[in-house]
């Protein structure tokens, strides 16, 4: 079934167009990267999947149509956006209650044993905390939701390296499970890379690549020549090609890896690398146009 489906989804800001007629499908229980430059449209497609913004084109989030019946869809969803909400003035166990309050789903001891492991004091105030701790907090709340759909909009701003491991590696082993269904944003790719079942990449408000991680595995191949190598590997149509080392290394999509191997090392691609290579050819097209 799917989680959110979406037919030429659009939304212009005056003459800014943030989203340019998308369609995108994402399964239930699937962790979908969504990826972008800045000004991508990213938070904007979050902003109208949870139902905070109007736009135009077909949208449907759980069954429901998140504009008109954004009430009924926040029972299941939960998000943690970009900028932190939390009051300042609020103290640790306060939000809490206040958590506890507003969601039934919410599960307070497991908020708790997430927080006993982090140094923050349940008589600690807002303002009183460094901005990872506040994330760590915000998480705490959030990941404790038990909802059927989680929006995350760059949920590691702030914090350190090693926390942002271990909120990667417990929203896998202790939020995720195949009922569920995660949309992540961060500009630090290579962290999630482990964790994603699906990959979207956005710019200027189009979607310029979306594939499951099974297919970006098949897909794409890298490949180091040595300079004798290196005019035949350009025979073969890579998507880029850069200069390590004074080896180049060549990028390529749906080439046949064993003729690349008989040029030199092969490996897939990270993200990030991949990335550089589509964004970077859909920028230039811009530039050309
Ligand atoms: P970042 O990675 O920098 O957070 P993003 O991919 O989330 O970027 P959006 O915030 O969705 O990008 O913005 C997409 C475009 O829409 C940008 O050009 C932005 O300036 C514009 N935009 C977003 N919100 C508004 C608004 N409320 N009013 C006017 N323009 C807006």
């Amino acid at each position: 079934m799917a989680c959110i489906e979406a037919r030429g989804l659009r939304k212009a800001y005056g003459a800014t167009v943030a989203l340019d007629g998308i369609d995108l499908r994402v399964e239930t229980g699937r962790i979908l990267g969504l990826i972008g430059p800045n000004g991508a449209g990213k938070t904007t497609a979050l902003n109208a999947i949870l139902g905070l913004t109007d736009y135009q084109g077909e949208l449907k989030v759980l069954g429901r149509d998140p504009w008109r019946e954004r009430d009924d869809l926040m029972a299941d969803v939960c998000f943690i956006a970009d900028v932190a909400v939390l009051p300042r003035w609020i103290r640790v166990d306060q939000a809490l209650d206040y958590v506890a309050g507003v969601h039934p789903r919410f599960d307070r001891a497991k908020a708790e044993s997430l927080l006993a492991k982090t140094t923050i004091k349940r008589t600690s105030r807002v303002r009183e905390l460094s901005k990872g701790m506040v994330t760590q907090l915000h998480l705490a709340l959030i990941m404790t939701i038990d909802a059927k759909l989680l929006v995350l909009d760059e949920p590691t701003l702030g914090l350190d390296i090693l926390y942002r491991k271990s909120f990667y590696d417990s929203l896998l082993n202790d939020y995720f499970d195949h009922s569920r269904t995660i949309i992540v944003t961060t500009h630090q790719v290579e962290e999630v890379q482990h964790i994603l079942t699906d990959l979207m990449f956005l710019n200027r408000g189009r979607i310029v690549l979306d594939c499951s991680m099974e297919a970006f595995e098949q897909r794409y191949t890298e490949v180091m020549t040595p300079p004798e190598h290196a005019a035949e590997a350009r025979t073969l149509g890579p998507i880029q090609e850069r200069q390590v080392f004074g080896r180049s290394l060549f990028l390529f999509d749906g080439a046949d890896r064993a003729r690349l191997a008989a040029l030199g090392e092969v490996r897939t691609p990270s993200i990030a690398d991949l990335f550089v290579a589509v964004i970077g050819a859909d920028q230039a097209q811009k530039a050309a146009a």
